[in-house]
């Protein structure tokens, strides 16, 4: 779990207090991997404390993070500082957390970053992390995992090294996000709480953050009382409660096949959770009603036919990327899942988006 965590508008202004405290010397930077989305934003970046050799990094979230790109970011920073850096800062959506989740890791851990994609192969203590999110919905800032889109899959560094250290939750951070990918990425969060609830690895400690993110994601998308900064708030932790749920359980059907639509076709995680949930009634009859109701609701338009001119060579790339994800099939359908998912299946399910 995160160990500290503070929340509330205005906290990133605690930003310098919490770090310098954690400042091993004055060679050891604090290196900021921010949004590129703030450059020029003065509102944000002139409150990031930058002082001896700290950095701040600019990165563009257009792509998921990939681990050609966090080896590239590891090496960079040992290159230009003496020191093994301070601590890493993440601040953006589930794009930045995952990247300074993954450096922070990649500085302790020797070899590649797809070395380690997969469950608990990561060895050493990763560099004090710190996230800053700027978006909600993904759970990112409170998961034990950050998602790598590597050589041969996409798949997370999940281990008890990966979680942040710090998260500073202010939803004030999160009020320039365009409304469709509010809608999205809080869909990641909807989703999360859908497939955690009807799976079979639920339990009483996932089911109690589940249920409260869910009635909180009721509460911003479908009922509509609240104004705008309740909603940021609420959904901030919505987010954090969402991700709760599947650090103890699993995610199932969306997430599985939504990774194959980002592996072949680069599609983004909120949108690939949306377009595949559209067809989804058949496992999740009521999550997925209630979905459609939400995104009528707020006038979202999903993209259509992304599969349309795909290649069989390519449907099956998708099917064994997906397919890979056994505890996710585990979790959503049971022990004796294979007999149930078959390729033709898959297949059927991705020509329909
Ligand atoms: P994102 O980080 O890719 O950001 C989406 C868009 O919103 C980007 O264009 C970004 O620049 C913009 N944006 C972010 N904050 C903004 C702000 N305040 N104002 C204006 N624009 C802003 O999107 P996301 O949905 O948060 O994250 C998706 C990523 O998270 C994927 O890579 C996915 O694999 C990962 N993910 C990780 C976990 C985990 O547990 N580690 C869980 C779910 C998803
Ligand atoms: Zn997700």
């Amino acid at each position: 779990m995160v160990s500290r965590v503070v929340f509330g508008r205005g906290s990133f202004n605690q930003l310098n207090e919490i770090l310098s405290p954690k400042r091993l010397n004055t060679k050891a930077p604090f290196i900021f991997l921010v949004d590129d989305v703030f450059k020029g934003n003065a509102w944000l970046t002139s409150r990031i404390p930058l002082s001896y050799e700290d950095k701040l990094l600019y990165i563009s979230a257009a792509e998921e993070p990939k681990t050609s790109q966090v080896d590239a970011l590891v090496e960079e920073i040992i290159l230009t500082h003496k020191e093994r850096p301070s601590g890493i800062i993440g601040i953006g959506g589930g794009t930045l957390l995952d990247l300074a989740k993954a450096v922070s890791i990649m500085l302790t851990n020797k070899g590649e970053s797809k070395d380690y994609q997969g469950w608990d192969l990561v060895k050493n203590p990763a560099i004090y992390h710190v996230g800053i999110p700027t978006i909600s919905g993904t759970g990112a800032e409170v998961s034990r995992t950050t998602i790598l889109t590597g050589p041969q899959r996409k798949l997370g560094i999940n281990s008890d090294h990966t979680p942040f250290d710090q998260v500073i939750l202010d939803p004030e951070l999160t009020q320039g996000v365009p409304k469709d990918q509010w809608f999205y990425t809080g869909m990641d969060c909807y989703v999360h709480c859908i497939e955690s609830l009807n799976g079979t690895y639920l339990n009483a400690f996932s089911q109690s953050y589940g249920e409260k993110a869910l009635a909180l994601c009721k509460e911003i998308f479908l009922e509509g009382s609240l104004d705008v900064q309740e909603s940021a708030d609420k959904l901030m932790m919505a987010s954090w409660h969402g991700g709760m749920s599947i650090a103890y359980s699993q995610v199932g059907v969306a997430h599985a096949m939504s990774y194959g639509l980002s592996y072949l076709l680069g599609v983004k995680h909120g949108v690939g959770n949306c377009i595949v949930f559209e067809h989804l009634e058949e496992y999740y009859p009521e999550g997925v009603a209630m979905y459609k109701a939400m995104r009528e609701k707020h006038n979202i338009s999903i993209p259509q036919n992304i599969c349309a001119n795909l290649t069989d060579k390519e449907f099956d790339i998708m099917i064994d990327v997906s397919l890979s994800l056994e505890p996710l099939w585990e979790n959503a359908i049971g022990k004796n899942w294979k007999n149930i998912i078959t390729r033709q299946k898959l297949k059927e399910l991705y020509q329909k988006m």
